[in-house]
This record gives C-alpha cells, structure tokens and sequence, in this order.
C-alpha cells in the first residue's frame, strides 16, 4: 500500500492491495484495521481465549447497524463457521458514518443477545395488570387479539384511540407508514423529552430542524454539553471533532460540569444553566459591534427585508422587545390567571390596533431591500444586540466578562470554517431552552458558515431516506392527545403528558403500543404513569414491544419480544458529515444462511426463542386487520411480486434498493450481485458526499413555469415538483393565493433554490412566532428560564439530570454485563464549598426535594462542577417490583401507594445469581443507582413543547430514617404542576392567525392531511 492511499482520520477510506481491500487505521503505518471485504466470507483469526495456544476460529462476517443509540454505527458479526453462533462484533469499516470504529456500547451488543434475563416468548399477562403474572401465547392468538381491536376501532371510528409511542425510531418511516396505512394519527415519540428544545431554535432559522456540523473541517467547533462522549451523533461526531482538532482547530465547550468533553476543549466556561443564550448574543453582539460578521452573506441570506417591513408597521415594540424575566412565572395560581388575563388582553389589543390582515404585516406596501436598506438593518442590528455585553453575560452567567470576550475573539477567527452543536444539556434543560439553539446558530448565520466546509449543514442536506414500495394518504384526522391545541408551534407530539391529558378525560385508548420505549422509567413524573398505565378505562390494551424488561412493561396486558440490532431490519440514513448515505440493520443470522444459500422467509427462524422482528410483525399485524381487504388497508402490505399474498423483508427492501438509490444498482452489478445482496454483504451504501450549499443552487428553467414573484423576492411557479427517489421530510412553505407553489428566492437578480422557511431564507425574524401569539420573541433574544435567580426561592438550587454517560443509554443498555462492570451508579454531584455547606461528604446520603417529593441518593463531592448546581446522571436507578426483570441493572423495590402518595423503597440490590452465563455469578456490584425522574413533574415548554428537565431543588442532608433509594411522590403535586404550566401556553383557538391548528409549513411527524389542520367551528378563534 503507498502512504499516499492512507489518509489520515479517513479509516474507511479503501485501498487495494493484491486484489483485497485495506482499511488504513489511524496508526498509519500499514496495519490494516480490518479484515479485507474479499475474505468476509471466510476469515481466519486466532482464538484469542485459546491463548497460549494457537487456535484458529474461521468465520463469516456479516454487517448490521448498532441499535444502542440513533448514530446507527455499522457493525460487523464475527459468525463462527463451526459454532453458529456470533463470537463477537467489531465495527464495519465500509459505514461511512462510523468508519469501522463505535463506541463500547456497540461490540456490547453481543451481551445483549446473549443476556440470559431477555424475554424470548411472547407473554399475556395472568393476574391484574401490573401484578407480575405472566403465561406464554402463541404469535398468532396474539396477532388475531390486537388486530381485531384496532379493527374494530377504525371500523367504530375510534381512530384517536390507536397509539403508538416510540423511543428512538431506529429507522426512517416504516411504523409511519404502517400508521398512514390503518388511517390513524397515532405516532407519539420521545422527542419532546429529548430534543425538541433544540430542533425548534434550529427550524426558526432554517426551516429543518436539527445540524449537520462538518467538525472534521473546521477552524473553530462550537459545542454546548459533552458531545464527545455522549452526543447526538456520539462515536460518528465525537470523531471528527477529533479529527478536527488534530487538524487545528480550537474547541470551545460550555458546560456546567467538566465533562470529558470539557477535558478536550481549548476554551472551557463552566456557566449558571440557563444563561446560555445570554452569552451567545454576548459574542453575536461583539461580532456585530465590531462589524466581524460576514456582510454578503447576511445581506443575501437574512430575512433582513421581512424585518425592516414588519417593523416599519408595528414599531419596535412588536420584535425587539427582549423580556428577561416574569416569561417563565413560577407563582401563584391566582398570579397566574392574571398573567394569563393579561397575555391574552395584550394579543388582542395588538390585533386590533394594527388592524392589519390575518394579524400579520402588508407586504403589498414594504419591499424593502436597496443597499441604503440593508444599512439601516445594519444599524438597527447594531442598536438592538448593544444591550449584550460581555458584562451583561457575565452577570447572568457568573462567567467572567474578559473569558468570554476571549471566546468572541476566537469565534470571530473561524470564518465559514465555525462548526456548532447544541443537542440538549441547556436547550432540553430549560424553559424557552429553543433559543439557545436559535442564539447558537446565530453565530453560524452572522459567519455565513452555513453549508459551507466546517461549517453546519441543514440536517435533510445530508439525509437520504429512499421512497418505499407502497406510500399510504396521510391520515384525514388530528390526534388531539398528541397535538393539543395550547401547542401549536410543539416540535412533536406532547408524548408527556399523556396520563394528564387522559385523567383531563380528553379521551382514552383502546390499543396502546410502546416500542423499545419505557416512559414509566424515562419520562418525568412516572407514577401518574403508572396511575394511568394501571386504569383500564383510560388504557383498554397496552402492548409493550421491547427485547428486555422494562418498568412500563411490567403494567402491559401482552409483551412482545422484539430483535435487538442484529436481529431485525432497518434502514436509516444520518447527518454525521456533508454526505449522503444509507445503512441497512439485517438480522445478521439470517443474511448468513442466506448466503450459504438456504431459504429463510420469517426472521423467528434464526432468531433466539420466538424472538421476532418489528417489520415482519407490523405487516403481519396490518394484514390480518384488514384480511380481504375491504378497509383499504391490505394494499399497503401486498407483495407486488405475488398480488394477493403478504409482502415479506426481501421483497420490500429488495425494491428500495433496486428503485430509490441513486447508483447502488450499478454498484452492485460491478460486483456481480443484486443491490439487495450487495446490502447484505456490505451494510451501507454512499450515495454523495460534499453536498453543499443547496440555497445557493439556481431553480432550472424546467421549474420555472408561469412563475410569480412577491414583494420580498419569494418566487412560485406552476410547475411540478419534480419526483425525487430521496423522500426526507422537507416543511413545506405555503405557496401563492393563485395555486403555485414555492420554488426558490431571487438574490440579487438569481433565482435560488433557498432555504425551506416561509421566507426562503435563514429567518433572522420568525414571522411565525410573532403571527402565532409570540411577536415578543421574533428575533432571537435571551429569557430568563424557569431555573433563573429570580425563578427559585433563597435555599433552592438547580439539579441538572439530563447528562449521560458513554457506556450506558436510557433501558437500551440494560444487561450489557460489560457496561453494568463499568458504570452502575449516578451518584449526586456536588461541589465542595456546596457540600461544607450541607455538611456532606462523598457516600453520604442526601436528599433532595423537587416540586413533588423527593429521593435519596448518595453525595459524590467533586470539584467538577460549578459551586451551587448539582447534578445526577440519568441512567440508573432501574428496578423491578417483581421476580422477571434484568438482574445486573435492576434494584427490587417495593412501591406503595395510598391515595396520591406514592413511594418507592429498595429492597435489594444486584447481586451475583445462576443463570446460562457464567459471568453472572461474578457480579460484585450492588448499587445500581437511583431512579430520580421519577420525582420531577411535567414542564413543557410553552413554545417548543420540550419537557424542560431541569429541577429547582433543596439539598439537604438525608433524615436518619431515609435509605439509599427512596422515593416519595404526591401525584396531585404533579397535578397542579402540570396546570401551572399549561397557563403559560397560547393556544391555537385563542392564537392562531388562520383558525388552524398549527403552521402547515413546520415539519410534523405523520402530516395528516391539510383540511384535518382546521380547528373545529366551536373552537375557533375570531378572524383577524
Ligand atoms: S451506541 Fe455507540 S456504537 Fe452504537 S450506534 Fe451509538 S455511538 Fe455507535
């Protein structure tokens, strides 16, 4: 191999040797790092617990896709040829996403097929829901069962009633389009307990929702929280921040505790959480004083015209209004009410002063944009950032000022080489948390680093989602438990506060599905889950679909095991760097026999136990509701190849692979194989790489047909969209009042492609949050959170819960003995002034109280984080209340209840029992944590809908009759916080400008179809 084939921090990058492929490793001296593509058929490698003797084990190496966390890394499964069984895994150097490497959790996967505590049968529960009995069922008594219901529930019309709620998908819009085809508004995620916060702030400039940051590239990177040990994309991003920074370039973390991340950076400030986007328009404000920001492209991209024109008609009052307190009211109910009263008066004051159509500004009168223009932006920018010095953030951050105007300094070198990232930490912390985000891309914005090289992407720009064999109608219904009507700008559904919104009596279910998703454990405020879960008038049927235990499904009427990584399909395509590419998860048992040649229909034939896999099973399940085919339905699961029989795995990935990416077929026929074998044999295809600045792309003339052009230079056209094989959820802008739709933006004389936002620009002003009741925050601004000083009492502070850990995620990782050994516990972290102070010290027990109860948890006195704030990982504290369970992570308990009041008491930890697997009568570990979400009530975010996870808190020492573990909640607290919050929202019957439920524009997961956004006639608000 010549050096000049090995590149480094490109360890994918193949290079041909002797007709075999060599995957350079970072050491750069020749070693290949993996085994060459020609030999996964046969590769030959010494046994090493065989040592010292020279034994050699012979296998099959078949790819797949790690399920541990969204980055969806390639795996390679060591098949031994002898045993049949998978040995180990190690990365797959051919993902160009993860290029061979992973993180621990992923060759951690072989833990968790092999887990000796796994459900392997499908299970009805025996007894009372919730009351540990169980008895096996056959697949198909369970398939008839549920598909019967949900029939019935479509033909009775009780479509509201069908939910499905999932953790991290995993995949790109199958369960979707199993939904649309039932008809049913029915998908709920955990997105609003994730990072919801973040995609809005992202969408209000963009119009897509989350990043794309090319790290690898840039002069400067950007990052807010620990994205290098637990980011989103972790393993395929924390890599290139590392490639890099070996290629020079400056890290700058925000942080409040001195994460590992944190240890890397060239720049660290620990800041007082919340005070994020102060500090954030503290250097955008030095970037504009200074005039260091890029004119061209402010003056090309920003909807600086929108913003002249709207504030040519309302005044500064209606945008530059920056409220820095009271936003977030933690009072009284009465004060509330009042508050409410007042918000309400004020919005339609405001309506009727302007008097202007549909509440918005008239364009017909107010293009705006000669050179003399922009200047006025210019110095109105000026004028209105003034107020964010370096002071003003060092007062909100406790940061001092001369740091932070070092960082400016530095940002201020990276040019469009700035790479940016805020996933969660502040922005799924606190309330308004979107706009840390919105303040982050600012800097992104004023840089012009936007789709540039080390710059950030629009995520949908390097995403490919391939178009499927069958595409059902989107539904003709609105789920109000999902999408209420005081969320109108939610970035997804507001999956948590499900229990709530079904003991408001808003509606019950009838089927209710969790997929590889625990909210009992996960989500906020878990015991009105369980209150909830265990009321059958609120919940007929909950079917939980997960490969272990888990504490929701425990209160479930049947439990079915599903595949873990590498025992069922998807496909999924991620933003980790201007590419574009496609992964394919596969059963790695079954693409093995299927290799050898022989025959396998049903993933349960190589899978362990009646193990099955979620594709199989939601066809299957859609067949049967719909058997002869009268609903409509059948023909969204119907083979094409044999009309009137079931479509199975090969057929449906089979045509994707053949029909919707763009030179896999080509590829694959170079190799002599079919493009579905070539995604067997390899696991990931690349389609593109160096995307780029799509805005920047001239709309051809085939486009522009009886083109129309408004006042601010958006340009619609009649012609038709032209089809695309890449079917990425893009919003969709409205077009003009004459029937065109929005095709691109003229810049100075040129019809760009733009970006999707109503405006076709970066939207500098949210012309949707001023239309939608939020004009106050139409320009990106700092508030005060609901953890701000003035927010909390004298001897409250703020625990942060939302850090992770890299060797465990959420319940994924449960029974991955491996992790376990690493990492059990979440200690409270606390700072040593802050515990002399309490009188702590590390292994004490604490207690710490939130608005609803409090737990108990031992003290880690650590001087890694800011005095004052504490801080609790969120993995641990699982439990089990009865024999079945995953006995390495899992405490029994006992809870009780009486009324209200519930409690959680530890009974024993883990400890050493038999099982298959030897290893298990070696755990030494006892502690396994706590399980403190249990203690935090809902806070959604009036805006985003994010559950806004940090806690005011009083830590104290524990009483002597507290133990390690304990747990106390009064769920009528949970009640009226819950209340409380809903106060603080605009709903769309008092708020929307065009009577409809939410801007159609924005991205929705499951868009129903267009008239099914209209509220009802009774809710509607006034015209405007
Ligand atoms: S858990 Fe680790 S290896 Fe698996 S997908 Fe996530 S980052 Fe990759």
């Amino acid at each position: 191999m010549r050096d000049a084939d090995l590149i480094p921090g490109d360890s994918n990058k193949a290079s041909t040797s002797g007709g075999e492929t060599f995957y350079p490793g970072p050491s750069r001296i020749h070693l290949a790092a993996f085994p060459p593509k020609e030999r996964w058929d046969d590769w030959t490698e010494l046994d090493s617990q065989a040592w010292p003797r020279r034994k050699e084990r012979r296998y099959s190496l078949v790819p797949t896709t790690c399920f541990n966390c969204e980055s969806a890394c390639g795996l390679l499964a060591y098949i031994d040829k002898e045993t049949n069984q998978v040995q180990k895994f190690e990365g797959n150097p051919e993902n160009p996403g993860s290029r061979g490497r992973n993180c621990a959790k992923g060759p951690a996967t072989l833990n968790q097929i092999t887990d000796p505590d796994r459900i392997l049968y499908p299970l009805k529960r025996a007894g009372k829901r919730g009351a540990g009995k169980w008895e096996r069922v056959g697949w198909d008594e369970v398939l008839d069962t549920i598909a019967a219901r949900i029939r019935k529930a479509i033909v009775e019309d009780r479509r509201d009633e069908i939910m499905y709620h999932v953790g991290r998908p995993g995949e790109d819009g199958f369960t979707e389009r199993i939904l649309a085809a039932w008809g049913v508004d029915g998908h709920n995620s955990h997105t609003n307990i994730c990072s919801s916060g973040a995609r809005e702030g992202y969408q209000l400039w963009m119009g897509l929702d989350r990043p794309s940051p090319d790290h690898a590239n840039a002069k400067v990177i950007f990052l807010i929280s620990a994205h290098l040990e637990s980011g989103h994309y972790f393993n395929p991003h924390a890599q290139r921040v590392i490639d890099g920074k070996a290629s020079g370039a400056k890290l700058i973390v925000f942080d409040t505790r001195l994460s590992n991340t944190a240890t890397h950076a060239d720049h660290f400030i620990s800041p007082y959480p919340g005070s994020e986007a102060a500090i954030l328009l503290s250097i955008a404000n030095y970037l504009i004083q200074n005039s260091l920001y890029n004119r061209e492209f402010v003056r090309r991209w920003w909807n600086w015209e929108e913003y002249l024109a709207q504030r040519s008609e309302f005044g500064d009052q209606r945008s530059d209004k920056q409220p820095r307190s009271g936003e977030m009211f933690i009072g009284t109910d009465a004060q509330h009410d009042l508050l409410r009263a007042q918000q309400d008066a004020e919005h339609l004051a405001a309506l009727g002063d302007s008097n202007k159509a549909n509440g918005s500004i008239n364009i017909a009168r107010l293009r705006r944009s000669d050179s003399a223009d922009f200047e006025e932006f210019e110095g109105i920018l000026k004028e209105v950032y003034a107020e964010y010095t370096f002071e003003f953030a060092a007062k909100e951050s406790g940061v001092e000022a001369n740091a932070l105007e070092e960082i400016a300094k530095v940002v201020a070198t990276a040019g469009t080489r700035f790479s940016s990232h805020n996933w969660r930490s502040a922005t799924s912390g606190i309330s308004h948390g979107w706009s840390v985000a919105r303040c982050l891309f600012m800097l992104n914005a004023l840089l012009g680093a936007v789709a540039t090289e080390g710059g950030v992407f629009p995520n949908a720009w390097n995403k490919f989602v391939p178009k499927p064999i069958h595409t059902p109608p989107h539904p003709k219904m609105w789920n109000e438990k999902t999408w209420p009507r005081e969320f109108p700008l939610a970035m997804h559904e507001m999956s948590f506060l499900l229990p709530h919104f079904l003991k408001d009596g808003r509606g019950r279910l009838d089927t209710y599905f969790t997929r590889v998703y625990n909210p009992v454990w996960t989500n906020p405020d878990g015991f009105s889950w369980i209150e909830a879960l265990t009321d059958e008038n609120l919940v007929g049927c909950h079917v939980a679909l997960t490969p272990v235990w888990n504490e929701t499904s425990y209160f479930a009427d049947y439990i079915l095991p599903m595949g873990l990584g590498p025992e069922r399909h998807d496909i999924h395509s991620y933003e980790t760097h201007d590419a574009q590419w496609l992964g394919f998860r596969q059963p790695v048992m079954r693409a093995a026999r299927q290799r050898n040649g022989e025959d396998v229909n049903d993933t349960r034939e190589v899978n362990p136990g009646e193990v099955w896999e979620e594709n199989e099973f939601w066809m299957e399940l859609t067949w049967r509701i719909d058997r002869d085919g009268s609903l409509g339905i059948r023909q969204f699961v119907e083979s094409r190849k044999n009309p009137g029989q079931r479509l199975g795995v090969d057929e449906y990935y089979g045509w994707i692979f053949e029909n919707s990416v763009p030179g896999l077929p080509e590829k694959a026929a170079a190799e002599n194989l079919t493009p579905l074998e070539f995604m067997r044999r390899y696991g990931s295809f690349e389609i593109s790489r160096k995307v780029g600045a799509i805005y920047e792309e001239e709309v051809p003339a085939e486009e522009l047909d009886d083109v129309a052009e408004d006042h601010f230079g958006r340009v619609f056209t009649r012609a038709a969209k032209p089809a695309s094989p890449n079917v990425v959820p893009i919003p969709s802008p409205d077009g003009d009042a004459d029937g065109r739709r929005l095709v691109g933006v003229k810049v100075d004389g040129e019809i760009k492609r733009g970006f999707p936002t109503p405006s076709g620009k970066l939207e500098f002003y949210s012309k949707t949050l001023a239309d939608w009741g939020w004009h106050e925050y139409a320009i990106p601004t700092y508030i005060k959170s609901h953890v701000h000083p003035d927010n909390l009492e004298a001897d409250q502070t703020i625990l942060i819960s939302t850090f992770r850990i890299p060797i465990q995620i959420h319940t994924r990782s449960a029974n991955a003995k491996w992790l376990n050994e690493i990492a059990h516990t979440n200690p409270l972290w606390l700072h040593p002034k802050h515990a002399a102070k309490l009188g702590v010290r590390t292994g004490d027990l604490v207690r710490v109280e939130t608005e609803i109860g409090y737990f108990v948890v031992k003290a880690w006195v650590t001087e890694g984080i800011k005095p004052g704030i504490v801080a609790c990982s969120h993995h641990m504290g699982r439990w089990k209340v009865h024999e079945n369970g995953q006995k390495q992570m899992m405490a029994t308990v006992k809870l009780d209840h009486e009324g209200t009041q519930w409690g959680l008491e530890r009974e024993s930890g883990a400890s050493p029992y038999e099982s298959k697997d030897a290893d298990t009568l070696r755990i030494w570990w006892n502690d396994v944590g706590v399980h403190q979400n249990l203690t935090f009530p809902v806070h959604p975010d009036p805006i985003s809908g994010m559950h806004c996870w940090h806690q005011a808190v009083r830590v104290r020492k524990a009483e002597s009759a507290d133990s390690y573990g304990d747990i106390h909640v009064d769920t009528e607290k949970s009640r009226e916080v819950y209340r409380k919050w809903l106060t603080m929202t605009r709903p769309a019957d008092k708020y929307s400008p065009d009577q409809t439920r939410r801007p159609y524009w924005m991205l929705r997961p499951l868009k129903p179809a267009r008239e099914f956004y209209k509220l009802p006639e009774s809710t509607k608000p006034a015209p405007r």
